[in-house]
């Protein structure tokens, strides 16, 4: 007989994102930008100086202090881990998991609740609204009732591109207890963010959470942080593997902090390319969603959208295929990339639809 995993892990499955060969990568809302001319130098020369037999600054004080710097906020209030990803599963150990309830409003960013799961925290799916707008009022109601230990809230929200609010946060402080978190993987891609609600007098219960993986350019590397209370940042110390940021994460990041005005013009150039897509997109046969993001949700009205995907691989270009998930019959989801690159997404969606 072989062993068993967990009888409250056996029917989940683990993340899946289709990685096919293809000449147009849209697919998992990477930066289409290299790093700029000067960091990868900078990267090998700190590396050059790496004591690499001995184990890496297990605080990362260097490299929490410049994320602290660029919030504007103390070292105690921010922690740092392997992509945000590691960021959410260290708050929900040391804040969710059994006995605990984390509440998110789908559709949203999958992870939230499958590490829920993981961390055997039980999760309550609510719904956004029509279009996937959240109302304050009707998140202040469910969240009263549930008044979770985590609630999750996503800006821009993936998969479907819009902001959660400030108006959202304030209500989801007011109507809860528990930690807030708001998830800001695409943050610097919108016009608000819950940091600027740090001054409110629940803020200590405010969470967010920011990745190296997206705007930064730096998905290979592994790195995501939270900005919060000192006392949530110790909490997830507590529960964090020993060393759990390597020497090469902690410089990777560090170099990376120096080239933020680089980032903010990379930023800048693919809001641009969001809104030259989007016009695009709604001249043709297509539903369409705003978007504060770096992508773009879409479903296509004259045909399948799952149909619309494997047309587009013939293409080679790849999007997301969200055609099977809850609420999103037919959508496809792309990233937006460079000019050339969203030029060659729209001649074959043309030739698909
Ligand atoms: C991509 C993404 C992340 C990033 O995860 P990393 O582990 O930092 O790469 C987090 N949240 C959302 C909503 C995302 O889309």
């Amino acid at each position: 007989m072989s062993p068993e995993v967990r009888s409250d892990l056996a029917t989940l499955s683990g993340y899946h994102s289709a990685q096919v060969e293809v000449d147009v990568r849209l697919n998992t809302n990477e930066s289409p930008f290299t790093l700029p001319a000067g960091y990868t130098e900078r990267l090998l020369e700190r590396i050059s100086e790496l004591d690499l037999n001995r184990y890496p600054d297990r605080e990362a004080t260097v490299l929490r202090s410049g994320i602290a710097a660029l919030h504007g906020v103390e070292v105690a209030e921010i922690f740092a881990a392997n992509g945000s990803n590691e960021v959410i599963q260290s708050l929900l150990l040391a804040f969710g998991g059994p006995g605990r309830t984390t509440l998110v409003f789908e559709p949203t960013y999958a992870l939230h609740s499958h590490i829920s799961r993981i961390t055997g925290t039980t999760v309550i799916e609510a719904e956004r609204g029509d279009d996937f707008v959240l109302h304050a009022d009707h998140l202040a109601g469910v969240a009263r009732e549930v008044d979770p230990d985590i609630l999750f809230l996503c800006s821009p929200n993936n998969p479907t591109g819009g902001t959660d609010g400030p108006e959202l946060v304030e209500a989801a402080l007011a109507a809860t207890t528990g930690l807030v978190v708001v998830d800001e993987a695409y943050g610097q891609f919108a016009d608000t963010t819950a940091l600027d609600l740090r001054d409110l007098p629940d803020a200590d219960r405010l969470v967010v959470s920011r990745t190296f993986s997206k705007t930064w350019a730096l998905a290979g590397v592994r790195l995501g942080y939270l900005v919060a209370d000192p006392s949530v940042v110790a909490g997830c110390f507590n529960v964090v593997l020993p060393y759990h940021l390597s020497a090469l994460t902690q410089a990777a990041g560090e170099c990376a902090l120096a080239f933020n005005d680089e980032m903010d013009a990379h930023v800048a150039e693919l809001v641009r390319q969001r809104e030259a897509l989007w016009s695009e997109m709604s001249g043709l046969d297509l539903e369409l969603w705003p978007s504060r993001s770096n992508f773009i949700l879409f479903r296509p009205t004259s045909k399948g959208g799952h149909d619309v995907w494997q047309d587009l691989v013939e293409r080679s270009v790849l999007v997301r295929d969200c055609s099977s998930w809850d609420r999103l019959d037919d959508c496809l989801r792309v990233t937006v990339g460079t000019a050339e690159e969203n030029a060659r997404f729209l001649e074959a969606l043309k030739e698909a639809l």
